[in-house]
């Protein structure tokens, strides 16, 4: 039985990822009447009675969805003000319609009992003076900007909407077996919802006494800026998007994504959204991804080289900061060097002897040189072994548990900042020269890694809430 349950649940879940992807684009190849364009319904599904001929053919592109009269003259039909409210919250744009996902997903699902429960939903939600515009014009992509307009009509298909038409299905939240699944639950009290917020520090409370709406609507129009730089309302509809795709990695993939990375990935995608849809303040885009900071109690040093050309004057740079993104020292260094690579090795291998010299414990020592990362580590004799090499294995060995890892060039602004500086400014040769604050140089990249990683290490420290296997098997 619970096997079954489970099954069906999966099979579900692949149903209704498909349907919701589902959009209302610039309505040329929607039929008016006959094409399911409301909320998994056609037009014909919410009227009863004979429609004129003459109306039948009429695509969604034509349609005054604005103007009730209008409207109402275009499609020959009187049409009850709830349906009103409903189409006039669609919003046409210039992309293509995406294409219809079919009910009957062959083997999969039981077409007949979808159709059934979709086309029993009923249109519950009372006229409300919503501003459609703050969903139709959120800094957000597409497919979240549709997703957004099925939250404010509460038809996401969660566990209560399914409950409704399906009796075997439980109404029950998978994280909290005691809580209907409601859209209030998985977006503001669960709490899977509650850490989410809580590491990005949300705007507008939620307050008992507001409906759903009501919140969705305060928080879309929230323009002040916000953390990162960019206004609350680019990065909440990308968090609600977050909070969801996490919940349904859990339910239909039993993948549990942990809150740092949804947190990051969010952050990302409301950047992402806000600059390219101000692309003239594309010069303030953050690097990303973002620098990211060590586990409580870790350190973290960031190491890098700047190399123009052989035998010509070459820097290393590392910074030391701990899980607040806090300055603990920094070092640079020039010198003659004949490659990149060995500029790469030779900072690794400063950042090392840095490191002992401190006796640091908990330490992670991070590089964009994969090449270097890879071949540090590998037992492999290279032919010409090169003797910097040959130190940076041994130091790491002595150093041990200490952990050398590659990340991306945009985790490693601040050390290739200071790099480039030391290369271009440093007057002492062969000297590691310890700076004990930012340099000036560094110092935007430095406060933006901060601010991203606080955000990251906020949410490491809380810890997620705990997602249970047996939470989701017991409901039946
Ligand atoms: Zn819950």
């Amino acid at each position: 039985m619970a096997l079954s349950f489970g099954r069906e649940l999966d099979k579900a879940g692949l149903f209704f990822e498909k349907s919701i992807m589902w959009d209302v684009g610039n309505g040329t190849s929607i039929n008016v009447w006959h094409d399911r364009w409301l909320l998994h319904k056609s037009l014909r599904d919410w009227v009863v009675g004979p429609i004129p001929l003459s109306a039948s053919e009429l695509s969604l592109s034509h349609l005054h969805l604005n103007s009730r009269l209008q409207l109402e003259f275009q499609i020959s039909f009187p049409i009850p003000e709830s349906l009103f409210v409903l189409i006039s919250s669609i919003s046409l744009s210039s992309n293509p319609d995406t294409s219809f996902s079919d009910w009957s997903f062959k083997g999969r699902f039981d077409s007949s009992k979808a159709r059934s429960v979709l086309h029993s939903l009923e249109l519950s939600a009372p006229p409300f003076p919503f501003k459609w515009d703050l969903i139709w014009k959120a800094t957000t992509y597409p497919k979240v900007r549709f997703f957004l307009w099925l939250l404010a009509w509460e038809r996401i298909p969660n566990n209560q909407n399914l409950h409704l038409r399906l009796s075997h299905f439980q109404p029950f939240c998978p994280f909290c077996p005691q809580c209907v699944e409601s859209c209030t639950h998985i977006f503001i009290t669960c709490p899977r919802a509650v850490e989410f917020w809580d590491s990005i520090k949300p705007h507008a409370a939620y307050s008992q006494d507001h409906s759903w709406r009501f919140w969705l609507a305060s928080n879309l129009q929230l323009s002040s800026p916000h953390s990162f730089a960019i206004p609350w309302n680019a990065i909440f509809p990308a968090a609600l998007w977050h909070i969801w795709l996490r919940r349904n990695a859990w339910l239909f993939k039993k993948k549990n994504i942990p809150l740092s990375q949804s947190i990051n990935q969010c952050i990302w995608a409301a950047s992402e959204c806000f600059f390219t849809q101000n692309s003239n303040l594309q010069s303030l885009k953050p690097p990303l991804p973002a620098w990211i900071p060590p586990p409580p109690t870790y350190l973290k040093i960031n190491c890098d080289a700047s190399f123009t050309m052989p035998y010509s004057p070459a820097a290393c740079a590392a910074v030391c900061r701990n899980f607040k993104g806090e300055w603990i020292e920094g070092f640079s260094w020039k010198s003659f060097i004949n490659s990149a690579y060995d500029a790469e090795m030779q900072a690794i291998f400063l950042s090392l002897k840095w490191i002992k010299l401190h006796n640091w414990q908990n330490v992670i020592l991070s590089t964009d040189s994969k090449r270097a990362v890879e071949e540090i580590m590998s037992d492999m004799s290279l032919a010409n072994n090169p003797t910097c090499l040959v130190n940076c294995r041994d130091l790491l060995r002595e150093l041990q548990p200490l952990e050398l890892c590659f990340e991306e060039r945009t985790t490693n602004a601040v050390a290739d900042l200071i790099a480039k500086d030391a290369r271009r400014n440093l007057e002492a040769m062969d000297q590691l020269c310890i700076l004990h604050s930012p340099t000036e140089g560094c110092m935007a990249a430095f406060v933006l890694d901060q601010t991203t990683g606080s955000v990251i290490s906020n949410s490491i420290v809380a810890g997620d809430v705990p997602v249970n296997n047996s939470m989701v098997c017991n409901n039946s």
